[in-house]
């Protein structure tokens, strides 16, 4: 089910908002190899359209950190709307790990994450051409992103072997939701 977020971090506590389907996905474990300090299956190293980055552990081995989740829903903002921004399904910050650590691992280097797009206001995601009426983007549960060094035909096919929720192929950038399982699907002239 898609509970709507609506309370704003700016302005409200650290009320913990989210129930992740965990048993879904393989989550890392703790001590899980990760061969650099700012990738790896338990952290992300990312940043937003606004250049603000993060290196950031989020999987402590056991739970997603509290304070990692809440700094991770703040870039991921809607900061061309007044910085609305809502907890993000830290689901997601997995998914984008795993994909992250993957190509790092084949690139024998850490790549960044550079998101195009995170939370969206519904009145901001109205304006997009193309954008679903109802995109997870408007419920903190997706991002649009390129990974440095790689092509985003090669981060899409990461991301469907790594089996992420929903996903999107896109001539300039990748789609990962954490909505239904296996929805996929390809932006104006591409294919799958
Ligand atoms: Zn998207």
């Amino acid at each position: 089910m898609v509970k709507k977020m609506a309370y704003d971090l700016t302005r409200r506590g650290l009320v913990f908002g989210i129930v992740a389907a965990l048993g879904s996905y393989a989550l890392p474990k703790a001590g899980e190899a990760s061969p650099w300090s700012e990738v790896g299956y338990d952290r992300l190293w990312i940043r937003n359209s606004k250049g603000e980055e993060l290196t950031i552990r989020h999987w402590d081995g056991r739970r997603y950190d509290p304070q990692a989740v809440k700094m991770l829903s703040w870039l991921w903002r809607d900061w061309k709307d007044g910085d609305a921004a809502v907890y993000i399904d830290p689901m997601l910050f997995t998914f984008l790990a795993n994909i992250q650590t993957n190509l790092s691992m084949n690139a024998g280097a850490p790549c960044r994450i550079d998101m195009n797009s995170g939370f969206r206001t519904e009145r901001r995601n109205a304006t997009i051409e193309g954008a679903a009426r109802n995109s997870y983007h408007c419920i903190g549960r997706a991002s649009d992103f390129n990974l440095r060094s790689f092509p985003p035909t090669d981060v899409y096919r990461m991301a469907s072997a790594l089996n992420v929720s929903g996903l999107g192929r896109y001539r300039n950038f990748t789609h990962v939701d954490t909505g239904q399982t296996g929805r996929r699907w390809a932006g104006r002239g591409m294919s799958l």
